[in-house]
């Protein structure tokens, strides 16, 4: 038996023998998860540091501090999510209770990216844990500092029976995906996405897909101009652009395109200075193969703002192309650095045509004070979720579940959301012995003008 069988042997056994379900005991293992991240700030933002030079502050905002924010959001409301939701009877039933039971699926497997590689392994952990399951987590191979920091903490503070950590690369994937779990929680890329949900097929494992795709960030003349510059490069450059929900490119209506480049290039030396490869605050790729694929980009339209490189560092520039068209390779898939091209619209709808070349997006961004504009892009353009007049931000309230739609994603995470996630809603109906309606026995003669009354 292999080491990860007989992990989630055990986990399998320790679920079976009803320990995760009690409140007493969720509540205790969200208790240690705060506290690992409490106890451990500093060697958690030096090892994001080292993989890709992240800014602690950054680190905190981003991962850690948001995970501490949905484990209090989780120990607050857990009591109430977990009680059985009573529904209304029907008439087919009468007389009868009817109830859903939130059941833990069991043994969950959590595959993260290395883009927020803290966030990304335990916001889902969250929701895994307040449900009731046990979890293997598999965090990035690329972020190697991170995974081995995670791997060791999780060990140091959970049972193995409850948490564990299986590091590696797509080998180590495979291999748990041969395994038999109860659901599969995949935040990556489409393309492995389609990899992860061939797999659990196989089994009939559930299966929620966090994605990407080609986020649009739309800007139309009746914006604060000055404003949205702000929260857009702020939104696009932070983690240096490798975030899921970044704005991927601009739709700017052309009668403003002159006016906000001039907003965006000053905001882009407000946030990061005339030479932002010397700012404190400002990420670096991930690693070279990425390097490689983003800096050809650069040839893409002409850039407008930042275009330098440094591969040693692996540094690229907070950068702005514009002249793009839809054919030139910037635009044919997620960008996912700090690339950001500019194209142009003349009115909604063709702004909104322009949307429809690509795959439904995991976001949209709309910068905009008109009503019925906000209403047609709202109304035609399918998205995972998004924000009016700001970017990214709208992570920040548990109360608006995250998830991606079609090609970008399904199934949706984030406070009540994860929980709901990683429980299975099971109905129940229930009788007493008191009462029973003859009507639905054989023979039927004669009864189906009775039917014929209650189903109308
Ligand atoms: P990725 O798909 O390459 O890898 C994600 C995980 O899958 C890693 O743990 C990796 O080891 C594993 N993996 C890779 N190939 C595999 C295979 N063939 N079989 C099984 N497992 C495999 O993604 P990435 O490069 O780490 O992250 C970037 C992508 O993730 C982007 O597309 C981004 O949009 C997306 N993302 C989405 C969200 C979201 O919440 N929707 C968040 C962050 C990142």
């Amino acid at each position: 038996m292999s080491e990860f069988q007989s992990i989630l042997k055990n986990q399998h056994r320790f679920f079976r023998d009803g320990h995760t379900k009690s409140l007493e005991f969720r509540v205790e293992q969200l208790n240690i998860l705060k506290t690992l991240l409490k106890e451990n700030e500093e060697v958690l933002i030096d090892a994001v540091y080292q993989d890709f030079k992240k800014p602690p502050f950054e680190t905190f905002g981003t991962e850690i501090g948001l995970i501490i924010n949905e484990i209090s959001f989780a120990l607050k409301n857990l009591e109430k999510w977990i009680r059985p939701e009573s529904v209304p009877s029907s008439l087919v039933n009468f007389p009868s209770k009817n109830y859903i039971l939130k059941e833990p699926y069991g043994n969950v497997l959590i595959i993260a990216p290395w883009n927020y590689p803290i966030q990304l392994c335990l916001l889902p952990l969250v929701g895994a844990l307040a449900a009731g399951n046990t979890a293997i987590i598999k965090p990035s191979e690329l972020t190697s500092h991170t995974s081995d920091v995670i791997q060791s903490l999780i060990h140091k503070y959970f049972s193995a029976d409850v948490v564990s950590v299986a590091l590696g690369g797509v080998d180590v994937s495979s291999e748990l995906l041969e395994l038999p779990f109860n659901y599969i929680f995949f935040t990556g890329s489409t393309r492995v996405g389609k990899i992860i949900m061939q797999s659990a097929a196989k089994r009939l494992i559930p299966v929620t897909l966090e994605l990407g795709g080609k986020t649009p960030c739309i800007v139309d003349e009746s914006a604060d101009l000055e404003i949205s510059a702000k929260r857009i490069v702020w939104g696009k450059f932070v983690n240096a652009g490798q975030t899921c929900v970044a704005p991927d490119y601009l739709l700017v209506q052309d009668s403003i395109k002159d006016e906000f480049l001039n907003h965006l290039k000053s905001t882009v030396h407000q946030l990061y200075g005339e030479d932002p490869s010397k700012s404190e605050d400002y990420t670096r790729i991930i690693n070279d193969a990425h390097f490689n694929r983003l800096a050809s980009l650069l040839n893409n339209g002409s850039v407008v703002i930042g275009g330098q490189l440094d591969e040693s560092e692996r540094y690229i520039a907070p950068t702005i192309l514009e002249n793009i068209t839809w054919d030139d390779q910037v635009m044919q898939d997620e960008i996912f650095g700090p690339i950001l091209p500019l194209l142009t619209f003349s009115d909604i709808d063709d702004a909104i045509a322009q949307i429809h070349r690509t795959t439904r997006p995991l976001a949209l961004y709309l910068f905009t004070t008109k009503d019925d504009v906000e209403k047609k892009v709202l109304e035609q353009v399918s998205f995972g979720g998004g924000a009016i007049n700001d970017t990214i931000a709208q992570l920040g309230n548990h109360h608006l579940s995250f998830g991606g739609v079609g090609a970008s994603g399904f199934g949706s995470y984030h406070g009540k959301a994860s929980f709901d996630s990683f429980s299975h809603q099971k109905s129940i109906m229930k009788k007493n012995f008191l009462v029973d309606i003859p009507i639905r026995y054989a023979p039927y003669d004669g009864k189906i003008k009775w039917l014929k009354t209650i189903f109308r």
